[in-house]
């Protein structure tokens, strides 16, 4: 066997690749997983919030997805603590919505509707009892409904332990150099070239973010994945004023484990562009400071932008249109952080047993 021969190669170390990587290993495939950062992680599975929402939409089957991995969050927390002694920070702070008018008030209470039909609590509360709850909320709030499963997790560190995670069962990682070319035979890839060198294998899965759109174009899919920017902005308040997620004016607020408070995000369409712009920090603070006032005293610390790949119909799981040897799996936009664990496990079993355990039939990559 070619020394430059694996059986999988994995294009892109963000979240989605990382868990790709851990649930190959995990029945006995080793990968190799290349990144064009010197780093995994260190695009928009570093830059998401790290909200685990309990979805509830009606369009079947994404919610279900959604619940199925936010299900398998708990265990993998675990199992990841005890093989790389990494803390993901999994933590059920539950989410409060806040609403100052009826309008919100009825549109969280038909959302509170859908996720008690399927299975999940919510509590409507008047203004005085989310008071009772989180005391920093503006007394200009008229209520609010608590969503007790809502999770978060610290999407960094995770990255950082599903990659350890597989290294210690044998994936193997190129990091540095971007996959540039493609080596076909008839209807086949056969290599990837990185850095001048061509390495080979079996199977490829792309999962290359917002970019990966770019590569099946390479391979004459035209697959419509793009960039969708978000800010953030990190402040620090001490003590920490949230206990929960708190959201509202279309803005969200995550108190982390190490007392900092994330506010988050815009959703710009505005191509590969990552800037922090005054603007959007300002709409970020500007809601914060509404919803809590004296989130104004609080210290900045940082703000920054990150890349959600977004897809119309995403995530787009499964095998490229034409080709048997090179599995899509990308377009996760807003819930690419939820969706990893299970993204992971499903493409483990597609690529191991051709028979994952949730039909990947609607992901199905389509051509535009
Ligand atoms: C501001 C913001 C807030 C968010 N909040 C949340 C949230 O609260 N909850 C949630 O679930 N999700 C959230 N998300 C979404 C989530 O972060 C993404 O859906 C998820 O990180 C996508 O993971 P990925 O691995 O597909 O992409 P990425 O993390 O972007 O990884 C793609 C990787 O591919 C590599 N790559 C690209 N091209 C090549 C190439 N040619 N060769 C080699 N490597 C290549 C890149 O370097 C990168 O490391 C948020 C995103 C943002 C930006």
């Amino acid at each position: 066997m070619n020394r430059n021969h694996t059986d999988v190669i994995i294009i892109g170390g963000g979240i989605i690749g990382c868990a790709i990587a851990y649930n190959l290993t995990k029945r006995g495939v080793k990968p190799l997983l290349i990144d064009k950062a010197p780093a995994v992680g260190t695009e928009a599975s570093w830059a998401g919030a790290g909200i685990l929402t309990s979805h509830a939409s009606t369009h079947e089957p994404y919610p279900t997805l959604c619940r199925a991995s936010l299900a398998l969050y708990p265990t993998l927390a675990e199992e990841l603590r005890v093989e790389t002694q990494i803390d993901i920070e999994f933590i059920q702070s539950g989410t409060l919505s806040v609403f100052f008018n009826e309008a919100e008030a009825a549109g969280l209470i038909g959302l509170a509707d859908r996720r008690v039909k399927r299975g999940f609590s919510a509590e409507v509360l008047t203004a005085e009892q989310a008071w009772q709850l989180e005391p920093a909320l503006a007394k200009s709030i008229a209520g609010a409904v608590l969503f007790p499963e809502d999770a978060q997790v610290r999407n960094p560190k995770m990255v950082t332990a599903l990659a350890k995670g597989a290294a210690k069962l044998g994936a193997k990682f190129q990091l540095g150099n971007p996959v540039t070319n493609f080596i076909r035979e008839d209807k086949r890839v056969i290599g990837v070239v990185v850095n001048g060198e061509t390495l080979y294998a079996d199977t490829f899965v792309i999962a290359a973010g917002c970019w990966a759109g770019t590569l099946t174009a390479q391979l004459d899919v035209p697959i419509q994945i793009g960039p969708a920017k978000g800010q953030i902005v990190l402040v620090e308040a001490m003590p920490p004023p949230f206990q929960h997620i708190v959201d509202g004016l279309g803005i969200y607020i995550v108190p982390r484990a190490d007392g900092k408070i994330l506010l988050g995000a815009t959703v710009e369409y505005v191509g590969y562009d990552k800037t922090a712009t005054v603007d959007g920090t300002k709409q970020m603070i500007d809601a914060g400071i509404t919803i809590a006032p004296q989130l104004a005293q609080s210290t900045f610390v940082q703000t920054w932008a990150g890349l959600r790949p977004y897809a119309k119909k995403g995530p787009l799981l499964g095998y490229l249109p034409g080709y048997d040897n090179v599995v899509l799996a990308s377009g996760h936009f807003k819930n690419g952080i939820l969706l990893a664990p299970i993204t992971g496990q499903l493409v483990a079993e597609l690529l191991t047993t051709g028979q994952p355990s949730l039909s990947l039939e609607p992901f199905q990559p389509e051509v535009v």
